[in-house]
């Protein structure tokens, strides 16, 4: 794979001191997986994105340094770390790439983290300690064709057929599911409710389709979930939690995890927004003396700021169980919004040479076109929090 040979001399503002509310651990973890991103992605991401190429290389390395599921007990495998040890994996690992975050996070916390918390201790043994490895790769089929937004009304059922479940329905827009080991797939039951099975590749009837065409997300490979009769033994049901909840719980880790990725897409596009306007000559001098360039450093800079202890607070109720599904929903909401406007005005800082492969910007622009969307729309958030204000749901 044709390497990118441009130094990624990344470094990351911290205009608050933030860093004074980090222990020795967080910063080590998070040099180690900036020093990883900048050997094992930068040089090659924008190839692997202009290919559509996924590479399967990465699930190995990502294991190697316990970037899947570093909040599951070392017991199953994983980090054993806090919430804030995992903001700062994520952010660091999207700050290379959405796609290879996108990698990361489903695996911890959407297929990982569902094991974890609602599945049998057999089911922690088995899959656990390979999923952390990258021995295993693993999705999260909730998503239908027709239920997006609304995913109480997903039609993938399964029947109780005495000694094992009978499996059909499908699912769309899967990260990771053409590469997927195993997939944990929300479906219904003969009385309608909601439970996580894990289907593994192989199974009869069972395809993983890719989808192709995608302009976003490029480096992460995307794909639907086929269920066409498909036996699925009765042990691997997850045996701890049923209805909506159990998904939505889920996502909530996940979002946790955007909203600190989407910080570290922000800083990539800053700083090299920053860098570029102290290179870039135009009437004579540097546009970094112009006051409209300074004026959208200083509008980033501020941003980034605020999302940063946002993030920070964030993380600490999490570790302390006190966070709350609307209050996750906040902070994505901005910290997507935040980096997709972030990434415009870097862009445009860099003139034409900011539409090119050269510089990060129109590749984190595109992945935040799917980073809005997905995991909950950028509108429902802004409806969970309406919601939330009013006591009137606006949207169902
Ligand atoms: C690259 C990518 C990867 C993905 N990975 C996964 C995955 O791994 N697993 C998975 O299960 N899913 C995944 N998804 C799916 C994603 O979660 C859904 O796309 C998302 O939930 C939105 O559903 P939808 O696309 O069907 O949009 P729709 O629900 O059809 O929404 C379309 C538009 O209508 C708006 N809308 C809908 N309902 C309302 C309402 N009540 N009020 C106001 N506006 C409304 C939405 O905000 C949106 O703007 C992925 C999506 C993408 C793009």
């Amino acid at each position: 794979m044709a390497k990118n040979t441009k130094q990624d001399e990344f470094e990351s503002p911290d205009f608050y001191n933030i860093d004074s509310l980090l222990s020795e651990e967080h910063k080590l973890i998070r040099t180690s997986i900036r020093d990883f991103v900048k050997k094992e992605i930068s040089p090659y991401i924008d190839k692997w994105c202009q290919d559509a190429h996924f590479p399967q290389e990465i699930v190995a390395k990502f294991g190697e340094i316990g970037a899947f599921g570093p909040f599951v007990p070392i017991k199953y495998g994983g980090g054993g770390l806090d919430y804030i040890s995992y903001g700062l994996i994520m952010q660091e690992i999207e700050r290379g790439d959405s796609g290879m975050r996108s990698t990361a996070s489903v695996q911890g916390s959407l297929v990982m983290y569902p094991i974890y918390t609602f599945g049998s201790e057999e089911q922690k043994l088995k899959y656990l300690p390979k999923l952390a490895s990258g021995e295993m790769l693993g999705c999260f089929g909730l998503t239908e064709p027709d239920y997006g937004s609304n995913p109480s009304d997903l039609v993938t059922n399964f029947k109780d057929m005495g000694d094992h479940f009978l499996l059909n329905g499908s699912k769309m827009w899967i990260s990771n599911s053409p590469n997927a080991d195993i997939a944990i797939v929300w479906a219904k039951d003969e009385n309608g409710r909601i439970h996580g099975l894990i289907v593994e590749r192989g199974m009869e009837g069972f395809s993983a389709p890719t989808t192709h065409n995608k302009w976003s997300l490029r480096a992460s490979a995307t794909g639907e979930l086929v269920f066409d009769n498909v036996k699925i033994p009765k042990e691997n049901i997850l045996p701890e939690k049923s209805g909506l909840g159990a998904p939505l719980m889920c996502l909530d880790s996940a979002r946790y995890g955007i909203a600190w990725g989407t910080l570290g897409a922000a800083m990539d596009c800053y700083d090299a927004a920053r860098r570029y306007s102290l290179e870039r000559i135009q009437f004579d001098k540097p546009i970094g003396s112009f006051q409209l360039i300074q004026k959208k450093l200083a509008e980033m800079l501020t941003e980034i700021t605020k999302a940063q202890l946002l993030v920070w607070k964030l993380g600490k109720m999490m570790d302390d169980g006190t966070a709350s599904t609307v209050q996750i929903s906040l902070a994505k909401r901005n910290n997507v919004e935040m980096a997709v406007k972030i990434a415009q005005e870097a862009r445009q800082i860099h003139g034409a040479m900011g539409i090119t492969g050269e510089y990060p910007m129109m590749r984190h622009m595109a992945n935040l076109e799917s980073v809005l969307t997905y995991e909950g729309t950028h509108d429902i958030h802004l409806l969970i929090l309406g919601q939330e204000i009013t006591g009137i749901s606006a949207f169902k």
